[in-house]
């Protein structure tokens, strides 16, 4: 492939969460040319209820609110995403090019930027898959659209997650049960306590989920707590069991490179695929600067 073929850009980014937007924004400070690819524009930021450890919000922002802002960075600069999925990433040895394969079209790059974040972990319980298919449950708030029908739902998780999604779900007349297999909540000690005061959200803990079913449009789930076994009914049902990194389109050689945390002078790892607990917008766009600085080094050194 030959870097004047119009499918070549120098440099891609693979996500458009806040890594990968970062990174966006500083190679164009730069004149640098790249192409950034996204299934979601946002990532992960968009499920998030309140940001509050960002500079320069006081007063916190909502996920959506804060993807406005940076949709709105990127028009002001004139930088355009391409919305694709991407399918397999592999090395191309004969001319050192990256090879990317989207859904839609194939593009090739000197420089690969991966910030594909993370994906949900699921419960790997039978009818799981049906009732996500079903629209009975999700692992992404974002994707979640309140019907009035909707009078009950479950969490289930302990983490920073599940307690943000049921924070996020009090604006609706909902009532919500965070469910959790341990004694002890993983979560932030300030959602704990917010949780706690919101009448509408009850934490049962040391709930261990044993099967789910459809039930006449309502999810009907069979739970152990203490040895006792009893049957829950619910309208909706949020997994937030944990995330895992979203590696699986890499080629085998880029995974070695991927799970050994090698960075190459061509091929960088950011933002939460690679930070495993320290999953934060601030960090993940700190990564972004940091490795489109190094790219442009890189360029203009030659
Ligand atoms: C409920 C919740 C609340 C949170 N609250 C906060 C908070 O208050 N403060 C904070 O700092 N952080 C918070 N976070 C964490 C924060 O959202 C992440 O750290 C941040 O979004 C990571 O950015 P990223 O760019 O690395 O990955 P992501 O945001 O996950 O972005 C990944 C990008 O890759 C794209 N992608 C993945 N696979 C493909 C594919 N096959 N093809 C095309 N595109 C693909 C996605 O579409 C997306 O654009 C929260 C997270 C959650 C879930």
């Amino acid at each position: 492939m030959s870097n004047l073929n119009k499918n070549f850009s120098p440099v891609i980014i693979v996500g458009c969460g806040p890594a990968g937007i970062a990174s966006a924004i500083q190679l164009k400070r730069s004149n640098i040319d790249f192409k950034i690819i996204c299934r979601r524009f946002g990532g992960n930021a968009n499920n998030a209820n309140k940001i509050e450890n960002l500079l320069g919000f006081p007063e916190g922002i909502s996920g959506k609110n804060f993807v406005v802002l940076l949709k709105k960075h990127f028009e002001t600069l004139l930088i355009h995403f391409t919305q694709d999925i991407i399918q397999s990433i592999s090395k191309e040895n004969e001319d050192d090019q990256f090879h990317i394969k989207c859904e839609n079209g194939e593009f090739y790059s000197k420089f690969l930027i991966i910030a594909s974040g993370t994906n949900p972990k699921k419960l790997r319980l039978n009818g799981e898959t049906k009732l996500w298919r079903r629209n009975l449950l999700d692992y992404e708030i974002s994707n979640f659209t309140y019907k009035k029908n909707i009078k009950k739902i479950a969490i289930i998780g302990s983490g920073d997650a599940a307690y943000d999604y049921a924070l996020n779900l009090v604006k609706y007349p909902v009532k919500i049960d965070i469910i959790q297999r341990t004694a002890e909540s993983k979560s932030l000690s300030l959602l704990q306590k917010r949780v706690r005061v919101n009448s509408n959200i009850t934490v049962i803990k040391e709930m261990k989920l044993l099967s789910l079913k459809e039930d006449n449009n309502k999810i009907r789930i069979k739970v152990i707590r203490r040895s006792k076994e009893e049957i829950r009914n619910y309208d909706f049902m949020f997994v937030a069991v944990g995330r895992s990194p979203n590696i699986k389109f890499l080629s085998a050689e880029l995974q070695k490179l991927y799970k050994k945390s090698i960075n190459l002078s061509h091929l960088f790892f950011i933002g939460d695929i690679k930070n495993k607990s320290h999953r934060q917008i601030s960090i993940a766009m700190g990564d972004g600067v940091k490795c489109a600085m190094e790219i442009v080094s890189n360029i203009n050194d030659k």
